[in-house]
């Protein structure tokens, strides 16, 4: 039978209920326990494919195709699982699936209500990942407790801790301690009445986590033990760590927080084996090989958790090469200017992410064109792999006016374009190429080098492409097509033979990328970046 931990969060958002849930996963695993992960947002939208950047962050993309929370991306990167289109469910997809069985006549004669039918298709939500190869699953719960739109959510867990019983239905609650500095002291009153609206719906938490910027004193959990009816050996304290994120599952497991679950299902302990994560932690706090700056110039800069994967990603990609990273974070519209041209002046290496939309598209092009001939490394991925064949287009093949369709329909050089079967979508959420795909490397090219495989699959999120019409042009003029779709016909990795390492990709390699094992491209980008600061070329 598959057991449950469902991870609930008081008293504010953004208190890391993603880390903290992958962090157990990644615990658990390492105890041999197969664990599956699924994030349940209460919201409306359908999927967070629609929503911008700004509002919910990156939208994470799955091996098939899901448009996703980018928690998704803490569980593959922290437990090394891989997740699909039954890990994340939201309010949105849940009522739709309600809604289209009511029109089909499935609740015939009935009076559709959120109790029991919602909730009883949480519910289905909830074990659809349960199978004869999956121990636990953690099931994390977006939102804050006390928020209107969780509370189905909220009973679908406390009927399923009845029904499935309380040992195989765990329920941890992420909550805050906030310290007051006028008074010098630490509180505990918001976590006792976040607790107190989970017990008004009928949950008491087993295990209390408590996230804080200071150490806790006994008095603190021995407090909040008894007034959250929890036992004081199952209060933890999930103190803010100094470097990295990668250090909250070794600091989890110190305290027993995976011993104390087992014990909780009546599963035996088995061995925990951490050691290449805490080599990968004292990587990330000691780098033997000093610093490179990498300057990210994308459009949603001010929102760190926009680009979360390739923040991370980058980071992956010093781990590997023993270094750290410093991240400059520009903004597309200030390269645009002189003083913010300035910005790229000490940089190492350019990476230019992904995005939609004309904003900023024009200082892309612009960064892109420093680096090409300033002979930085380069490194562009979905928008910014077709803002760099822009910029070859503009300044090497002097098509002034080249631009993506997306931006001027009306370019006499279309070289990036809408893709065949995008042409007649019209609906906007889940339409665009999602997924992972085959591409074929050339023998030769940095691509096939880093990878060391010829043929590699990656995910994709994107309408426009390359367009294969003026591939000639390019080729001639010095621009590699270093990957393409196994039929040959749509371009996914582009580079400049004399260039120290100029690579874009069609697709997204940030969503594949751990902390245990980089992905080859930011692996190769990073060293090229180390190799630019220590040579100059
Ligand atoms: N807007 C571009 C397209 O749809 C790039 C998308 C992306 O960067 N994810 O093709």
């Amino acid at each position: 039978m598959t057991k449950h931990i469902f991870v609930t969060g008081g008293v504010v958002s953004s208190l890391g209920k993603g880390i903290t849930a992958a962090s157990i996963a990644m615990l658990l695993r390492s105890r041999g326990y197969r664990v599956s992960m699924q994030k349940l947002d209460p919201y409306l939208n359908v999927d967070p494919g629609t929503m911008s950047p700004y509002q919910h962050g990156e939208v994470y993309v799955t091996d098939d195709g899901a448009e996703t929370d980018l928690d998704l991306g803490h569980y593959e990167r922290f437990a090394g699982i891989t997740c699909s289109k039954a890990s994340n469910f939201t309010a949105g997809r849940i009522y739709s699936t309600v809604l289209s069985r009511e029109r089909e006549g499935g609740y015939l004669g009935g009076t559709v209500q959120v109790i029991p039918h919602v909730t009883n298709e949480v519910k289905v939500s909830m074990l659809a990942l349960d199978s004869k190869d999956v121990d636990i699953v953690i099931n994390e719960i977006g939102g804050t407790v006390g928020d209107i739109e969780s509370l189905p959510f909220l009973e679908a867990i406390r009927e399923l801790r009845q029904e499935l019983g309380f040992e195989n239905a765990l329920s941890i609650h992420l909550t805050l301690i906030p310290y007051i500095k006028a008074a010098g002291e630490m509180k505990t009153k918001p976590s006792q009445q976040s607790v107190a609206l989970l017990r008004e719906i009928g949950i008491i938490p087993d295990i209390l986590v408590c996230r804080t910027e200071r150490s806790m004193e006994e008095e603190h959990k021995v407090k909040l033990a008894l007034f959250c009816n929890v036992k004081r050996d199952l209060v933890f304290e999930e103190k803010d760590v100094e470097n990295s994120i990668y250090e909250v599952p070794v600091e989890l497991a110190k305290q027993g927080v995976d011993k104390a679950i087992l014990r909780l299902m009546g599963l035996p302990e088995k061995e925990l084996e951490i050691s290449s994560w805490e080599k990968m932690v004292h990587t990330v706090i000691n780098p033997a090989e000093g610093l490179v700056n990498i300057a990210v110039v994308g459009k949603y800069i001010s929102l760190r958790d926009a680009y979360k994967s390739i923040y991370e990603a980058l980071a992956h990609g010093a781990i590997a090469n023993s270094v750290k990273v410093c991240i400059k974070m520009i903004e597309a519209e200030d390269i645009e200017t002189k003083a913010g041209r300035e910005l790229l002046k000490d940089i190492h290496g350019l990476l230019i992410p992904g995005g939609f939309g004309d904003r900023g598209v024009n200082g892309k092009v612009q960064a892109i064109n420093y680096a090409r001939t300033n002979r930085i490394p380069f490194f562009g991925i979905c928008l910014g792999m077709q803002c760099a064949v822009i910029e070859f287009a503009r300044n090497v093949l002097g098509y002034k006016d080249a631009d993506s369709t997306e931006f001027n329909i009306k370019t006499e050089h279309p070289v990036i374009d809408l893709m065949e079967e995008q042409r007649n979508v019209t609906a906007k959420g889940g339409t665009m190429r999602l997924g992972s795909y085959p591409c074929m490397l050339t023998p030769g090219t940095i691509s096939e080098g880093v990878y060391g495989s010829e043929k590699i699959d990656e995910r994709h999120r994107h309408r426009y492409e390359f367009n294969s019409a003026f591939k000639n042009d390019f080729e001639k003029a010095g621009l590699t097509f270093a990957g393409m779709s196994p039929d040959g016909t749509l371009v996914e990795i582009v580079e400049i033979k004399d260039h120290p390492w100029f690579a874009a990709c069609q697709f997204h390699p940030e969503f594949k990328s751990t902390p245990l094992k980089a992905h080859p491209l930011f692996k190769g980008f990073i060293k090229a970046a180390m190799t630019k600061r220590d040579k100059g070329d």
